[in-house]
């Protein structure tokens, strides 16, 4: 690994630790060089399946586009870039679980749709009202109604 400031390329690990849910491990270094300190960050590589779109053709799974998605969903409200984040991981996480070389994205969606009421209900309401692209305002009630029925039920 290369120093940011001098390219040498000998440095040491001067710490090492790993964050919260323990995919990524942060490493701090010392150029043996110049002595000037930086940071890296591991993360394991993974294999994601392709998503099938409804007409049938194929994308690669793409973090920067559900993460604008999210983000979008949850203009103004009290959710954090760091709390988009571990929910992407999740999404990721389930991804990986499937093992197959394809996904379609509805079920993507589908999980989306599970998990967004834990990290915010608006932006639920938000984000289905997207995603399920309602024919009307009728079916989007309903839909908000039902949601809300099961929040007050539990
Ligand atoms: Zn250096």
């Amino acid at each position: 690994m290369k120093c940011p400031y001098c390219s040498h390329l000998d440095n040491r690990v001067i710490d090492s630790r790993l964050n919260k849910d323990k995919t990524i491990t942060r490493r701090r270094r010392a150029c043996a060089s110049c002595q000037q300190r930086f940071t890296t960050y591991e993360r394991i590589e993974m294999m994601m399946p392709m998503l099938v779109k409804k007409d049938g053709r194929r994308e690669p799974w793409d973090r920067g586009k559900m993460i604008v998605g999210l983000e979008k969903a949850c203009e103004k409200l009290a959710v954090s870039m760091a709390d988009i984040d571990t929910f992407v991981d999740d999404i990721e996480r389930r991804l990986q679980d499937v093992g197959g070389k394809e996904i379609p994205t509805t079920q993507v969606g589908e999980w989306v749709m599970e998990a967004l009421p834990g990290l915010d209900e608006v932006a639920y309401v938000r984000f289905a009202s997207v995603y399920r692209q309602f024919r009307d305002v009728n079916e989007f009630m309903d839909e908000l109604k039902q949601f809300l029925g099961e929040r007050n039920g539990d």
